[in-house]
């Protein structure tokens, strides 16, 4: 037998990444719903659309490596320096560039758990060691027990607000305070992927956080919010070293014009793809409202979605969604985590749940 090439040892037991189950069409014709992974249910706006349309006649052509003109709109859009701006594959590829950036073998990433369940696949990819803090109680960051796992070893912390799954949001003051505590030489990544729902005022706001510290890296994405996911672009905010280090470590081309050209008419077009985030928002409120009084006890998401936690019941409930049309998103005997879309789909969620409650008791 021929010995194939010899691959990295730290791969060997690396989880894939799942993406969110799509909804089987169904044989009585009723519609299905994907809830699964955080989708914004809306199509594209009829001028992002075109202006993704547009760049696609000249794909024979490579686009432009340094994405110029997307993160000028970014510049003058948050306020923010060129030189403090890094766009990626996706924020789930700007983070990965940024364990190149600061982590390998015998480093250690903090990060709290459940969160984003890349961390831990692309920590590993690294080679880097993963240190897990569990969630409080109440499903939040805990971040004084983050920053006591912070050690010689760590390179990279990755703090996510609002945290997926659970749609806690950390509050802004606990944030400052946290990122006081821990050492400035260790990067602090503050993952804002879901920042554009948020409505809680004292909420974190990674922007204002980075501005006088060099060791801070807002993640934010044009995947949720703006309904571009299939077009994979995300960005980074930080000072220059570290958006340096991010232009080092990008695939080359990695972001398409088709990608760039659609997330600057997305920022052009913001204050219509606002009032849909608006929408859903008050869509988030209902959700939440209605299931808490159906005895649920729901987290406060300030995110697009709610996470219930339902221990051993967390298949059942799955399958029961499923038989229902709506695909959501079960962690093995954690709990599910349930997208926000359009009310009719939360209405099939929110009968589903229902009826789930009544038979369980
Ligand atoms: N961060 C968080 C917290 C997320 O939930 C996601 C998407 N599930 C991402 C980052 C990655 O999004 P994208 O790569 O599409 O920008």
């Amino acid at each position: 037998e021929v010995a194939g090439p010899r691959l990295r040892a730290a791969l060997e037991d690396i989880p894939a990444y799942l993406p969110g189950r799509p909804a089987a069409a169904r044989a009585d014709g009723r519609a299905v719903y994907k809830l699964s992974s955080n989708e914004n249910p809306y199509p594209p706006l009829p001028g992002v659309l075109e202006a993704a349309v547009g760049a696609a006649g000249a794909f024979n052509r490579y686009p432009d490596l340094a994405a110029g003109e997307l993160l000028a709109e970014l510049s003058g859009h948050f306020g923010v320096p060129v030189s403090h701006l890094a766009t990626g594959t996706g924020s789930v590829g700007v983070a990965q560039q940024l364990l190149q950036a600061t982590a390998g073998p015998g480093d250690e990433v903090v990060y709290a758990w459940r969160s984003f369940e890349a961390y831990p696949i692309i920590t590993q990819i690294s080679g880097a060691t993963s240190v897990r803090v569990p969630l409080t109680a109440g499903e939040e960051h805990d971040l004084d027990a983050m920053a006591d796992a912070v050690t010689d070893r760590t390179r990279l912390v990755f703090v996510c607000t609002p945290n997926n799954p659970t749609g806690t949001a950390i509050g802004h003051a606990a944030l400052s305070r946290f990122l006081d505590r821990v050492p400035s030489d260790v990067l602090v990544v503050i993952d804002e992927a879901y920042r554009e729902f948020v409505r809680d005022d004292a909420a974190a706001d990674g922007l204002a956080l980075y501005r006088d510290r060099p060791n801070v890296c807002v993640l934010r994405t044009f995947s949720k919010a703006y309904g571009l996911a299939g077009l994979r672009v995300g960005f980074a905010v930080a000072h220059e070293p570290v958006a340096a280090a991010l232009r080092k470590t990008a695939v080359p081309f990695g972001v398409s014009q088709i990608a760039q050209n659609a997330a600057i008419a997305s920022l052009r077009a913001e204050p219509a793809l606002l009032e849909r985030v608006a929408a859903l928002v008050t869509e988030r409120t209902r959700v939440a409202d209605a299931l808490r009084e159906q005895g649920w006890p729901v987290p406060d998401s300030q995110a697009n979605f709610v996470w219930l936690r339902l221990g051993a019941d967390t298949a059942r409930f799955a399958a029961a969604c499923e038989e229902a049309g709506v695909t959501v998103r079960p962690f093995a005997g954690e709990g599910v985590r349930i997208t926000v879309a359009e009310p009719e789909a939360n209405d099939v969620v929110l009968a589903t749940a229902a009826a789930f409650r009544t038979s369980a008791q």
